[in-house]
């Protein structure tokens, strides 16, 4: 698929879930690609931290690629950058924040001196090709959250990024209602937008709001406070250190990535005033009720400082009775089972928790119903394509278009090429998408050999079997191992079972060849686990001639 003298979008990843955004468009030939993006692993991907898009389409047309623009930097936007793009070997773009945080993962990885990183200035544009991109300042909840204005011969895309609306906004100047109403009087041929929060019916709400509302729970403690939120959302990592200020407290940070990512904002102009923080060794010393600690983990993460504070293994920091814990986030579906392991540790503890069901210590950097119909009231697309969700988001983002006056939607699937223009919005093909996952330091497929069989040992778990055979006959008794099959202290029955078994199945298919004996072997030591246990272990047969 090449595009030819037309305007395609075709998101390879983003579009039916939320994570792992990569959009690319195309046209006279050439695509550029908007975020390349990455996702958390889940229980489905045993083992495995990280999931990446599938970039074989684009991998195979490398050479119309003419680079990738990002819109900020939130993992699901950028994370995927130090694993994929040496493959594609394209210039990257990004405001100067972004590219801090993407020149550090490249550091990472080694590979700064490979990869063309372009730094665009904020509110700046760069000519790619036959698309001239704008970034257009949004609040979201990180520094720089931007939209893109995306000009092509064949009409503008206004593709919001992750936005919400602050008229109080604690870091950044985002762009005026009419200055988005001016972009909107240019004629914007489609809005391609962020669908997470769609069904939020009251608007995200002002980061100056949290801070009134943090710092009200903050006063009331005695004990030492310890906040935790995503290192990413500088704007909240700022309240937080103005509320330690207000409120006598030393700021303890406790995270890399918190240091990581006050040291990039600090070197872009950003967190001016922010307070230094003390070492970990000092702040226990502190009277408790002097001490803020800023942590990451918000999301149950076991590697992370909160989950080692919970659970009594961090080396320095230590909670007790009467402290409190601050969740300054929210819960991301999926990772419900983690945060509450740690709270449920931090409860034995005597910790006193606070999220945002009890106090108001949170808003969503994602916009809500009002939100999105104010956007649209002013950019006023001939088509809203809904993406950032998962179908249940994009599909109800499409009917609030159609509410409110767009006259055309279409809701992408990753993979589908959708022409935008000319003639009315279509699907025209369908590519080649999917997701990777990095399993180790190894990127495999996600529904590849290696998780299939990863998947099948961790559901039923694992026998072997060697025969030594000698002359067509058993040479000694097979040798059984099992792993991870429920039969506990009666193991030495159920592997005398499995021998037996083994040995009839050997003698009734004395004289065939090797592989239906071997295969004798397994169906009838697999029936012994499943008469056992009612699982079907993974079984293995080797045989050895001796
Ligand atoms: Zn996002
Ligand atoms: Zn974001």
């Amino acid at each position: 698929m090449k595009p030819k003298k037309e305007l395609i979008f075709l998101p390879l990843g983003g579009s039916g879930e939320i994570g792992m955004n990569v959009n690319l468009y195309g046209c006279d030939g050439k695509w550029i690609m908007v975020d390349l993006g990455m996702t958390f692993g889940d229980p489905s991907y045993p083992g495995v931290e990280l999931v990446l898009p599938d970039l074989t389409f684009i991998e195979k047309h490398r050479k119309d690629l003419l680079g990738v623009v990002l819109t900020h930097a939130h993992e699901d936007h950028i994370g995927a950058i130090p694993y994929l793009i040496q493959d594609l070997n394209v210039p990257l773009y990004a405001t100067p924040f972004t590219a801090g945080l993407i020149a550090k993962k490249l550091q990472e990885e080694g590979i700064e001196d490979e990869i063309e990183l372009n730094i665009i200035e904020n509110e700046g544009s760069v000519e790619i090709g036959p698309f001239h991109c704008r970034y257009v300042p949004l609040a979201h909840s990180i520094l720089e959250g931007n939209a893109l204005l995306i000009d092509t011969p064949y009409g503008k895309i206004f593709h919001t990024g992750d936005w919400k609306l602050d008229e109080n906004p604690v870091t950044g100047e985002p762009t005026t209602p009419a200055e988005l109403s001016a972009i909107g009087d240019e004629g914007i041929l489609a809005l391609v937008g962020d669908s997470t929060n769609v069904f939020n019916k009251e608007a995200s709400g002002s980061e100056t709001g949290v801070r009134e509302g943090l710092e009200a729970v903050v006063r009331e403690q005695t004990g030492r406070v310890l906040i935790t939120t995503f290192a990413s959302n500088a704007a909240r990592v700022k309240t937080i250190g103005d509320i330690a200020k207000a409120t006598g407290r030393q700021l303890c940070m406790v995270g890399r990535s918190l240091h990581r990512i006050v040291e990039v904002a600090k070197a872009n102009g950003y967190l001016k005033d922010f307070p230094t923080s003390i070492r970990e060794d000092d702040a226990m010393k502190l009277p408790r009720d002097q001490v803020l600690i800023l942590s990451t983990g918000t999301q149950g993460e076991p590697r992370a400082a909160l989950s080692r504070i919970s659970d009594r293994s961090h080396a320095r920091i230590q909670l007790q009775e009467g402290d409190t814990v601050i969740y300054s986030s929210k819960q991301i579906p999926g990772n419900e089972v983690g945060i509450s392991v740690v709270q449920n540790a931090l409860a034995e503890q005597g910790v006193h928790i606070v999220t945002e069901r009890q106090a108001h210590v949170h808003v969503s950097g994602h916009p809500g119903v009002p939100e999105l119909e104010k956007m649209y009231g002013w950019i006023r697309p001939q088509i809203a394509v809904p993406v950032h969700g998962e179908r249940r988001h994009m599909e109800e983002h499409a009917r609030l278009a159609a509410r409110v006056g767009v006259p055309q939607q279409i809701v992408p699937i990753n993979g589908s090429a959708i022409r935008l223009a000319p003639g009315a919005p279509k699907v025209i093909d369908h590519v080649e998408h999917g997701r990777l996952v990095l399993d180790g330091d190894v990127i495999v497929p996600a529904d590849g050999q290696t998780m299939v069989e990863r998947r099948r040992l961790a559901h039923g778990g694992f026998i072997g079997v060697v025969l030594a055979m000698k002359g067509g006959r058993l040479a000694a008794d097979p040798l059984i191992q099992i792993q991870g099959v429920p039969v506990e202290d009666e193991v030495e029955d159920f592997i005398e079972d499995c021998k037996d078994a083994a040995k009839a199945a050997v003698k009734k298919t004395a004289g065939k060849p090797v592989h239906a004996l071997s295969e004798a072997v397994r169906v009838s030591v697999r029936r012994i686990a499943r008469e056992w246990t009612g699982k079907k272990p993974v079984t293995k047969v080797d045989i050895l001639e001796v």
